[in-house]
């Protein structure tokens, strides 16, 4: 057994009384059956699995199916066997041996649905059941098809790459994704908890009873399940505004495909590596996005039926990704695969512009082309307009050619915001619109602003005029626009040097602190559940980019008093951090060594990042490699290289250390290459970077440095913009 987390491998873990603790566990997705037991390790080989575990009588077994006998062999071992499962790919089995406990199980319409946790941590499992409960109801409805497992185990595994992994009947997560207490968590982990279970179990179905053919379907099978899992979460906790904070997770899709690296959603796969590389934002969210697009142009029945009709026809069988396209063209009659085809078979999106009544697309691209480029050239775009003055919303379909619209102004390009495209409007058209922004929907207003940051990040708009869109946020308590302009203030916060910051300053305070004084610390009565995350992140802004004395010190007295939880705390943690206050990276490390909850211990680990002094930074790189948990070092370094200060320094260590870095687990590598488009102030280093990792790829992830790689040479661009912008 190996400790790399893919195969059949170790996970250990340290129960409450301090005594440690072995889990043998498996994950076999994409092709890793074959590393425990022989098989036809390719998803169209479908066949049942009957299996029988010989194990030491103390601990606990889990597979697939549901226990069918238990025999004690009297020599402290014993047999436990599951009933054979239905037709399923060999990447869908699993098998999980260790000291576990159960919560009792919940009778779902006929399914046994349980958490299987580590010793120790079963009070922890309340808001997963929910969701889990809720999910299996929802999809069998939603699909009219019911759960096609015996039973349901949710397993909670201490080492883990993935999110989760939908093994059918038995899925397997990361102990943060499944495990939580809501009385310390904040909105945002529970949201977390949530979209995972529901992700997991909307492959029970999509995935796991109908399935890809091979491996280059794969960017459906997960394009499908986070589509899903968002539609089942707004129904689960309609407050959240689930659609909203979709088009935040939308961005990071939108940030990459911007860039001449992208890739197309789609594209052959020969080998393990072509997999790997399929596992990332261009396709879980643009995906998604592109799902969400459809079935607003289709209407949610008619694609809904459309789905059923492809879940009914392939049931226990597999698919190509043209199979979906055509049972949903013959429930609607519209030409869904001539649609989806230029999304998916080429990379990139459109601009879509209105001007004196027209509409019309051209690329978008973060920067001017040097050498290849993966974006397209045109695209069938379905593009909703509305008039604020009233009226239905129009629906037009946009291919190369110009539209005349009649909607009378101001018009919302990209109403109901579910577009996979950047919208601009001409000069007019702008100045109608700027007065109005309060007469948007919220989601419109989050797109509003999304694609303003990209226009300005691409220098097609000035922060003159960005700030001025932003200024029209006014109240509004959403978080995900405020979550968009936080963002852009600390890139551009980096892009500046300190005798340039004065005048910029003076606008962040502009736009935060009337936000501050109408939130300020505490809770309201009354008040929305999402309004606290706003206020989180203007507590964030104005203690780090601000340096706001009164934030910082109040930030301070609660961490001292360790009165660190919910909805705030990350901000208070990265206040905290921004200080540099001698002692304070200890207390992290010891409230990450001691967290009860998987919640503290990740956000007093990853807050490590936000330390600028030398001594801390590299102590934090080199733990990553010796104590934190392996699944955790990609994900740090991408963090501890993103670093301001720190962050060069943490890369050069990492770059001095690359044989560790590959001899990290696999399929997450390139995280390390997260922190790269930060680097926005020193041409020399950027050469230095580049030259780096196109001497030392990452087998299978080298799309994704490269991307990254590009965004910093977007950045610097950026940043030479804002220097001159901000005189
Ligand atoms: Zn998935």
């Amino acid at each position: 057994m190996n400790d790399q987390l893919h195969g059949f491998y170790r996970s250990t873990f340290t129960d409450p009384s301090g005594v440690k603790h072995t889990i043998a566990t498996t994950q076999f997705e994409n092709c890793d059956a074959r590393r425990a037991f022989p098989c036809w390790d390719e998803p169209a080989f479908k066949a049942t699995y009957q299996v029988n575990l010989t194990v030491p009588s103390h601990l606990a077994a889990y597979s697939n199916s549901p226990i069918s006998s238990d025999i004690d062999l009297g020599n402290g071992q014993r047999t436990v066997s599951f009933t054979p499962t239905m037709k399923m790919s060999t990447y869908l089995v699993a098998f999980i041996i260790g000291p576990f406990e159960e919560t009792e199980a919940i009778d779902v319409d006929g399914v046994p649905l349980r958490i299987v946790c580590p010793i120790g941590n079963a009070h922890l499992t309340a808001h997963a059941l929910e969701a889990g409960e809720f999910g299996l109801r929802f999809f069998a409805e939603y699909f009219d098809i019911p759960y096609p497992g015996d039973k349901m185990d949710m397993v909670a595994i201490p080492d883990f790459m993935q999110g989760a992994m939908e093994n059918l009947g038995c899925i397997t997560y990361r102990m943060p994704d499944l495990l939580i207490d809501p009385a310390t968590a904040s909105v945002a982990e529970m949201e977390r908890v949530a979209h995972v279970v529901l992700h997991e179990l909307a492959h029970m179905w999509f995935g796991d009873l109908v399935t890809m053919e091979w491996w280059q379907g794969i960017w459906l099978n997960e394009a499908f399940a986070t589509f899903m899992q968002v539609l089942s979460q707004d129904a689960f906790r309609p407050q959240w505004e689930m659609w909203t904070a979709f088009g935040a997770s939308r961005d990071l899709a939108l940030d990459i495909d911007g860039l001449h690296s992208t890739r197309s959603v789609e594209y052959e796969v020969v080998s393990p590596a072509d997999t790997q590389g399929m596992f990332g934002h261009l396709t879980y969210e643009k995906g998604a996005a592109i799902l969400r697009m459809l079935e607003q142009y289709l209407g949610a029945e008619t694609y809904r039926d459309g789905i059923r009709n492809y879940l009914r026809k392939h049931s226990y069988a597999n698919t190509v990704t043209t199979d979906l396209w055509d049972a949903i063209e013959e429930v609607s009659g519209q030409p869904v695969r001539d649609v989806m085809n230029t999304w998916i078979l080429q990379g990139g999106y459109p601009l879509v512009t209105l001007q004196d009544g027209v509409i019309s697309q051209i690329p978008f691209a973060y920067g001017p082309e040097s050498g290849e480029s993966a974006i397209g050239t045109s695209w069938k775009v379905p593009v909703t307009t509305r008039s604020l003055k009233g009226g239905t919303a129009s629906v037009h379909l946009l291919e190369e050619n110009a539209i005349s619209i009649d909607d009378d102004p101001p018009v919302v390009l990209n109403a109901g915001g579910s577009g996979y495209f950047r919208s601009r409007y001409g000069v007019k058209e702008a100045a109608a619109l700027a007065d109005h922004i309060d007469e948007l929907e919220a989601i419109e207003r989050a797109v509003l602003l999304s694609d303003s940051w990209a226009l300005l990040l691409s220098s097609q708009i000035s922060a003159e005029q960005f700030f001025t869109i932003a200024g029209g946020l006014g109240d509004q308590d959403e978080p995900t626009p405020w979550g968009t302009l936080a963002t852009a203030v600390n890139y551009i916060n980096r892009a500046l040097p300190d005798e340039q910051r004065t005048g910029f300053l003076e606008r962040v305070r502009a736009i935060f602190g009337p936000q501050f004084a109408r939130l300020g610390w505490e809770a309201r009565p009354g008040e929305h559940e999402l309004t606290p995350q706003l206020r989180a992140l203007v507590l964030a802004t104005l203690g780090t980019v601000c340096r706001d004395e009164a934030i910082r010190s109040e930030a301070l007295r609660r961490f001292d008093d360790n009165d660190v939880s919910g909805n705030l705390a990350n901000a208070i943690l990265r206040v905290v951090s921004s200080q540099d206050r001698p002692g304070d990276y200890e207390t992290f490390l010891e409230r990450y060594r001691n967290a009860v909850t998987p919640q503290d211990e990740q956000r007093y680990l990853r807050g490590l990042w936000g330390f600028s002094e030398e001594r801390a930074a590299l102590d934090a790189a080199e733990k990553s490699f010796s104590e934190f948990r392996n699944q955790d070092a990609s994900t740090m370094f991408g963090l501890l290289t993103s670093n301001a200060t720190t962050g060069p320094l943490v890369w050069r260590y990492m770059a001095s250390r690359w044989d560790d870095v590959l001899k990290l687990p696999p399929n997450t590598l390139s995280y390390v290459t997260r922190g790269l488009p930060t680097f926005i102030n020193d041409a020399a280093l950027a050469d230095e970077v580049e030259a780096f990792h196109a001497s030392h790829p990452l087998p299978g992830e080298q799309k994704e440095v490269q991307q990254n790689v590009e965004r910093m040479r977007v950045g610097l661009n950026f940043a030479v913009a804002m220097r001159e912008q901000f005189q």
